[in-house]
C-alpha cells in the first residue's frame, strides 16, 4: 500500500532530521508504483534514495554504541552531519511555532551554537544553565551560521557543568536612539520587571523599587544593534546614579529629565561595546568605553566643501 510505505518513509525522514509532507511521498510512490508499475520495494528504495540526496540527509553514522560521533562545536563545519555534543544550554529563547517545541543557543570550550527541537519528536524540555550529553543531532546552516536539529532519535542525558568559551560579542559605533523605558524606572518587587505606570502586568498595582538603565541602539556601519545598560554602567558611561537620578526628577517634578540627560551624553557619539547577546537581540554590555573617532583630513575638508 502506497500510504503505508510513504508512512514509514515519513518516519525514517523524520529521524534524519527532515519533516517531508506525507502527501509529498504518496504522489512519488503513486507514480512509481501505480503508473509506472515499478515493484513496491523499488519504488521505496527510489523515494528513499531521492530524499536522502536532494535533502542531504544522512543516516545516522553508527559508532560504538549506535551513537553519531561526540564532536566539539567548532567542528561543526557542513550540513547535515550526525552529531552528538556535551554541551551548555546558554539561552532557551521565546518561541511562538507550534511545531518548534524549543529554540535557543548551546555552549562548549569550543564555542556556542543556536539548536532546534521540535515538537514531533516529544523530547523532555531543556534547561537553561544545565549542561547535557546529547546524541544523535542533524547539523544545519542558514546564512553561513551552523545550528544542530534535535530529532526522534537524539538522546537527553545530564551530565556535569560544561565550561563555555567566552562568548562575549564586541562592537564600536554610534549611539543612534536612546529608547523610551530608558532612565529612572520602577521595577516589580515580585517579579524584578519594570512596572508601567505604577503595576506589574502578574501582580498589580506595585511601590516598586527604584532602578536606573539604559536601552538603546548602536550602529556600526553595518547591523543596528540594540543595547542594555544596568545600572551600574548606567553610572559609569553617563556618571547618573540612582540617587541622583531621583533628585533629578523630584527637582523638575518629572522622571523624563533623566531620559533627557542620557540623551545629550549619549546620541551620537562612539562607543566600543562588550557583551553577550541576549534572548538573540538585546546585547547586554558587561563594558562600555567612550571611543574617540578621530576625523581625517579628508572628512574635514568634505564638511567645508573644499572637495
Ligand atoms: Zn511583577
Amino acid at each position: 500500500m502506497v500510504k503505508d510505505i510513504a508512512k514509514e518513509l515519513r518516519e525514517k525522514f523524520s529521524q534524519m532530521g527532515a519533516e517531508v509532507p506525507l502527501k509529498e511521498i504518496e504522489q512519488k510512490l503513486d507514480l512509481l508504483i501505480n503508473q509506472y508499475k515499478v515493484p513496491e520495494d523499488e519504488a521505496k528504495r527510489t523515494v528513499m534514495n531521492q530524499y536522502v540526496r536532494d535533502l542531504k540527509l544522512q543516516r545516522p553514522q553508527t559508532g560504538g554504541g549506535g551513537e553519531a560521533q561526540l564532536v566539539k562545536i567548532k567542528d561543526i563545519i557542513k550540513d547535515g552531519m550526525w552529531v552528538s555534543l556535551k554541551a551548555k544550554v546558554l539561552q532557551v529563547w521565546e518561541n511562538d511555532k507550534p511545531s518548534i517545541s524549543q529554540i535557543g543557543v548551546l555552549g562548549d570550550e569550543t564555542g556556542t551554537i543556536k539548536f532546534v527541537a521540535f515538537a514531533k519528536s516529544d523530547l523532555p524540555k531543556l534547561e537553561e544553565g544545565k549542561s547535557y550529553y546529547l546524541t544523535n543531532m542533524v547539523t544545519d546552516s542558514w546564512q553561513s551560521r551552523f545550528s544542530v536539529k534535535l530529532n526522534k532519535t537524539t538522546t537527553i542525558v545530564p551530565t556535569e557543568d560544561v565550561e563555555v568559551a567566552d562568548r562575549d560579542t564586541v562592537m564600536t559605533g554610534a549611539i543612534v536612539d536612546v529608547q523610551q523605558g530608558s532612565g529612572l524606572i520602577k521595577r516589580c518587587p515580585e517579579c524584578n520587571r519594570p512596572l508601567t505606570k505604577g503595576a506589574c502586568a502578574d501582580h498589580g498595582k506595585q511601590e516598586g523599587e527604584y532602578d536606573l538603565r539604559v536601552k538603546a541602539v548602536l550602529d556600526d556601519g553595518k547591523v543596528a544593534q540594540d543595547i542594555i545598560l544596568n545600572q551600574e554602567m548606567t553610572y559609569r558611561v553617563t556618571g547618573i546614579n540612582v540617587d541622583m537620578a531621583k533628585k533629578m526628577a523630584m527637582d523638575a517634578v518629572d522622571p523624563g529629565v533623566v531620559l533627557d540627560e542620557i540623551k545629550r551624553i549619549m546620541l551620537g557619539k562612539y562607543f566600543t561595546v562588550k557583551g553577550p547577546i541576549m534572548s538573540g537581540r538585546y546585547l547586554l554590555a558587561k563594558e562600555m568605553e567612550r571611543t574617540v573617532k578621530d576625523i581625517t583630513l579628508d572628512e574635514v575638508l568634505k564638511k567645508v566643501g573644499a572637495v
